[in-house]
């Protein structure tokens, strides 16, 4: 249910709402809107009904059933565009597009470092890298683990970067969570609902990648569950789907992205790399990207990419992702979004 407050409406009154969701079996989660506010009450759909009592309490204007099985992701509850802050002074979402890029995998000292100064100095503002790999094959290289973490803090601490990994184990939550100021839901573990939950309870922005065979409301129910655990730092990533289609790795749904912005107000970033899986495919897939209003690009870059651990045919030069990010300029503003 949404419970709509009126314009104007006590702290105290907020207050006692809460607490007469919490009495009734319901977690409330307050939207701060400019001029009122609006609180998402969620529990068990089935005695829901008695959610409408809130109706005579004091300073409640509305109280309308939220109609989505997606309740806290959905623009319902929350109509304006969320901006989601990954370190202070860096938002993505609403007008920013945000760039991240970097390898797939941490390599080395030197891979990492030579990464994020490249990424860094063509235009993007958080460095991305794997420490624990989902690989296909288990005889694949599996990442360097808390080792990789460790270069990746180095690397920020050098560059000013901000970093992005993914965590593939519940296991490694708190470790990843240490070193990382953005933590990644690969597309294998969208719906690894206990790995959700526990990244629901950190304060943390969480990108959460779709998976290759995921519906759109399936991946927003993914989003839900974070969010139900009370982090709503939620970013949405399309990384391609599986088709039948076999001259690119997957099929990048680029209409995910306003099919998404229809229904939720989480920011939606595009990954060319894991959808096209070719190298040369990524630059017009990060035009597209813009154009069709994502709110931002991960992109994977190595310095020498024949040499790369893992998916080095879809890793950019460095210089073709300067040449790719003087480009996409455009696109972004004619998109009304600036960097
Ligand atoms: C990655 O980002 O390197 C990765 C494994 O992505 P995905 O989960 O989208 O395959
Ligand atoms: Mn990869």
């Amino acid at each position: 249910m949404i419970i709509v407050m009126q314009t104007g409406a006590s702290k105290q009154e907020l207050s006692e709402v809460k607490k007469r969701i919490r009495e009734l079996g319901y977690k409330p989660h307050v939207i701060h809107g400019a001029t009122r506010n609006v609180i998402g009450a969620v529990g068990d759909e089935r005695g829901k009904a008695v959610l409408q009592t809130l109706q005579s309490m004091p300073g409640v204007e509305n109280v309308v059933p939220i109609l989505k099985p997606f309740k806290l992701a959905s623009k319902e509850v929350h109509p304006e565009p969320s901006e989601v802050e990954i370190v202070p002074g860096l938002k993505v979402g609403g007008s920013r597009f945000l760039v991240m890029a970097g390898p797939c995998s941490v390599e080395s000292e030197a891979q990492i470092l030579e990464s994020a100064r490249a990424v860094k100095a063509a235009g993007a503002t958080v460095l991305r890298g794997g420490a624990f790999k989902p690989r296909t094959s288990p005889y694949s290289f599996q990442g360097m683990e808390e080792e990789g973490l460790k270069l990746l803090a180095l690397a920020r601490e050098e560059t000013g970067l901000p970093v992005v990994t993914e965590v593939v184990n519940p296991r490694d939550v708190e470790l990843v969570a240490r070193y990382s100021d953005m933590m990644q839901v690969g597309a294998r573990n969208v719906q690894n609902f206990a790995l959700l939950k526990m990244l629901g309870q950190l304060d943390k922005p969480i990108l959460l990648k779709r998976g290759m065979a995921t519906t759109i409301q399936e991946y927003l129910m993914s989003a839900e569950y974070i969010l139900s655990e009370g982090n709503t730092k939620v970013i949405l990533c399309e990384r391609g789907i599986r088709t039948f289609e076999t001259a690119t790795r997957n099929t990048l749904d680029i209409s995910a992205v306003p099919v998404l912005k229809s229904q939720t107000h989480l920011p939606v970033i595009i990954d060319p790399s894991h959808a096209t899986g070719h190298a040369h495919l990524v630059a017009p897939m990060c035009y597209a990207a813009a154009a069709a209003g994502a709110d931002g690009l991960i992109v994977e870059v190595h310095p020498c990419p024949e040499e790369a651990a893992s998916d080095g045919p879809q890793s950019l030069r460095p210089e073709d992702f300067a040449a790719m990010m003087a480009k996409l300029q455009a696109f972004v503003e004619v998109a009304g979004k600036q960097f």
